[in-house]
């Protein structure tokens, strides 16, 4: 079991407990609150990696409650469990400090990718906040990418398979291991869209005129990220 702790902040005694029944089955310590006071409560005793949280509960506004989690639990990924479909109380959850928000009914799998995207961004304490390779630095935290003092433009996908590939640099990586470090799930069909993204950064790995670094392929093994002569 993993010590990442998610804390479920949901009423409906059906929902909650199967969804803390799904976490703990995936390996997550998966804790209840049935209201906002037992929220805060536990938030204060457990500070939780991640909380999932029903907007509609009987004592308090979900939104408020969103802004005081934000405030006792400033690391906290937070994600708004939600049956209201209107897309303002999205925005003003997302506004209150939400990280993300699923609408109910969602799909198990999907929640549980989103998690895992979640947790995957959020450096745990200890770990590398950015990575430095020659004039290339990526900062882990803001999610962006310097070629010396200018920013690299960069999709959310490039920065992430950019993050992965820097951080082995001179390692071969496997395309299995991109395809699931950067888009989460097992990759069934086609890896067209990590050949594209490899293209996409080689174009974008150049300062100056000159290529910093090289993204070479190895043949039957994946990719190795390596920079370019004088590239430093
Ligand atoms: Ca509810």
């Amino acid at each position: 079991m993993s010590d990442t702790r998610i804390l479920v902040v949901e009423d409906d005694e059906a929902i909650g407990a199967e969804l803390v029944q799904a976490l703990t089955s995936h390996g997550y310590r998966a804790m209840l609150a049935r209201d906002g006071f037992a929220c805060m409560a536990v938030v204060r005793v457990e500070s939780p990696d991640l909380v999932l949280l029903d907007l509609g509960l009987p004592d308090v506004d979900g939104v408020s409650l969103c802004r005081g989690l934000r405030a006792a639990a400033p690391d906290a990924v937070i994600v708004v469990l939600t049956a209201r479909t209107g897309e303002l109380d999205v925005v003003v959850a997302l506004d209150a400090g939400a990280d993300d928000y699923l609408t109910k009914p969602f799909r198990l799998t999907e929640l549980l990718a989103r998690l895992r995207a979640h947790l995957r961004r959020r450096p745990a304490s200890g770990e590398r906040t950015s990575i430095e390779v020659g004039i290339l630095r990526l900062d882990l935290l803001a999610r962006r990418a310097y070629l010396g003092p200018s920013e690299m433009v960069l999709r959310p996908k490039e920065f992430d398979l950019l993050a992965v590939l820097t951080g082995s640099a001179g390692q071969v990586i496997s395309r299995d291991e991109l395809m699931t470090s950067v888009w989460d799930e097992r990759w069934y069909g086609s890896t067209k869209t990590l050949d594209v993204h490899i293209s996409a950064l080689r174009r974008k790995l150049v300062f100056k005129g000159e290529p910093i670094a090289h993204i070479n392929t190895i043949r039957g093994l994946g990719y190795r990220f390596e920079l370019a002569a004088g590239g430093s």
